[in-house]
């Protein structure tokens, strides 16, 4: 726990009245994107399948969790790959909404009993068909969009495109299109010490002033998630408490919990690989307050986009001012905060609060209340 801060035995473990279980099924995947995540610490591929069973994890919700909303994400590896012990969860967990991260390219192979269970589809793309391509291998970007159009017809869930926004040469017109297939876009920053350059953090402002103009000229809502996240913490900032606890929003400080194929519990999947993280196990029935906690050395609190943004990524704040990578903060973290403060004043340029007052009311419920702020990090 070094450099963290200490939770006192007295505090709550969860914030807020719900908690997302991240289930990681199996780290298998039938990708190999050049960038997986899981590749740190020789992660992936190290765990098939879940080791741990429904039974065991109802045991765990049941003494930690009786009292909140618990919601499930399938995640991996790829998930789709592990559909025999999906279906035996959401037979365990009967009264439970789910959610899928999926790469995409096997929704075709889904059976009916699980896509009838789903409450959303977050699809991995990287932006448009080159891009995608080049990371995820040739063909991905146009099985993966082909999949998701047939797949309409055998779901109710909503169909959300994941979008991890690497390459400078990602466009306006890329993101912009995958609004016309799936129901929101969401983009998160890459994390990556090449991927900000100060050339692609200019290209990106370019592309996020056209998402913000696109944004306030649409009739319907535009559902690209960090702009409508953005607009709706500034016009309704209660939101953000409600959820989690005002603080950030990927939910890892809060009511996230990622478990592991071998039961073990940490509260961010980026960051599987650090022991000292670990915040508990399903097979040993224990678990504790998240050691992912805002930190007196991060600036967040001095930050002008504080009121809307909430600390954004634990993981990037907790490399760059805790464990002190000074190589990280210059190439990640600090051109994260700079994209973030700049779709801020963006926003505020377009009054987000008169656009609000003169929405029509099914807008503004879908603003403040949409499903997809419980499925994804909100901020990028
Ligand atoms: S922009 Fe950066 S410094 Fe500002 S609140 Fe967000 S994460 Fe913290
Ligand atoms: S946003 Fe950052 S801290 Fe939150 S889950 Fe994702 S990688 Fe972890």
């Amino acid at each position: 726990m070094e450099g963290l801060m200490a939770a006192s035995a007295a505090e709550p473990i969860f914030v807020g009245h719900r908690v997302e279980l991240q289930l990681l099924t199996t780290l298998k995947c039938n990708l190999k994107c050049t960038y997986c995540s899981l590749g740190v610490g020789d992660v992936l591929r190290s765990q098939k399948h879940a080791t741990y069973t429904a039974e065991q994890l109802r045991a765990f919700v049941d003494e930690h969790l009786a009292d909140r909303e618990v919601y499930i994400t399938l995640y991996g590896g790829e998930p789709a790959l592990n559909t025999d012990f999906a279906l035996e969860l959401m037979a365990r967990f009967p009264e439970c909404r789910f959610n899928i991260q999926t790469n995409g390219t096997l929704l075709d192979r889904l059976p009916d009993a699980l896509l009838a269970r789903l409450s959303n589809f977050m699809i991995s793309v990287d932006g448009g068909e080159r891009v995608t391509d080049g990371f995820r291998g040739k063909g991905v970007y146009g099985k993966v969009l082909q999949n998701a159009r047939a797949i309409r017809s055998r779901t109710a869930a909503t169909l959300t495109a994941r979008v991890t926004w690497w390459s400078a040469e990602t466009t306006f017109e890329e993101l912009d299109a995958l609004t016309g297939t799936f129901d929101h876009v969401y983009f998160q920053f890459a994390q990556d010490e090449g991927a900000q350059t100060p050339a692609a953090v200019e290209q990106k402002k370019h592309v996020l002033a056209q998402l913000v103009d696109k944004f306030f000229s649409s009739e319907a809502l535009y559902p690209v998630v960090p702009i409508m996240g953005t607009v709706r913490n500034k016009v309704v900032p209660s939101r953000i408490n409600e959820l989690c606890g005002g603080m950030t929003q990927c939910r890892v400080s809060t009511n996230l919990l990622n478990v592991m194929p071998d039961g073990k519990i940490f509260p961010c999947p980026d960051m599987l690989y650090l022991p000292e993280l670990q915040q508990g196990d399903v097979k040993e029935n224990w678990v504790r307050k998240s050691p992912l906690q805002p930190h007196p050395a991060m600036p967040c609190r001095d930050c002008a986009a504080y009121h809307y943004c909430r600390g954004n990524c634990m993981k990037n704040m907790y490399l760059a001012y805790v464990k002190g990578e000074a190589a990280w903060r210059q190439n990640v973290t600090e051109p994260t905060c700079e994209l973030i403060r700049f779709m801020g004043e963006e926003v505020d340029r377009h009054d987000p609060k008169g656009w609000f007052a003169r929405a029509p009311m099914p807008v503004r419920k879908r603003l403040a209340d949409a499903e997809i702020y419980e499925f994804c990090e909100v901020m990028p």
